[in-house]
């Protein structure tokens, strides 16, 4: 069992922002703007590289539900903005075998990203 699916099934706490029959969104334990949320699927799908066809919906889903999130913390509007994120496999920086969109919001983000 992942770390996030201990999330999801109340095992490990988390500061959860959002919850329905498909999705979870919690605070990251380790800030990387004043906004740091993590929008998952309760399905474990691994990365996104691993998600199939039948995973289609759910992948619209959580991009609908990371906006629906950045609008109910105030953060979605064309000044303030936010970034969503997908780390995937080892030099795409990914940490967590499951599946999440990093939402970050509050600072001016950079581009290139590091
Ligand atoms: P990744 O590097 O895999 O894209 O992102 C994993 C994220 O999970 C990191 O930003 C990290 O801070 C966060 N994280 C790791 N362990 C925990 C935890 O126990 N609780 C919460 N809320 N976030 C965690």
């Amino acid at each position: 069992m992942t770390l996030f699916e201990k999330i999801i099934a109340r095992e490990i706490p988390a500061d959860i922002v959002y919850e329905d029959d498909r999705a979870l969104a919690f605070k990251d334990i380790s800030p990387q703007a004043p906004t740091h949320i993590l929008v998952i699927p309760k399905k474990p799908i691994p990365r996104v590289g691993e998600a199939a066809e039948e995973d289609e919906a759910l992948l619209g889903h959580l991009l609908l539900t990371a906006g629906k999130v950045a609008t109910d913390l105030g953060i979605n509007s064309q000044d303030e903005g936010f970034r969503l994120v997908i780390n995937n496999g080892s030099q795409g920086g990914e940490a967590v075998p499951h599946l999440h969109i990093h939402l970050l919001s509050g600072r001016q983000m950079n581009w290139p990203p590091g």
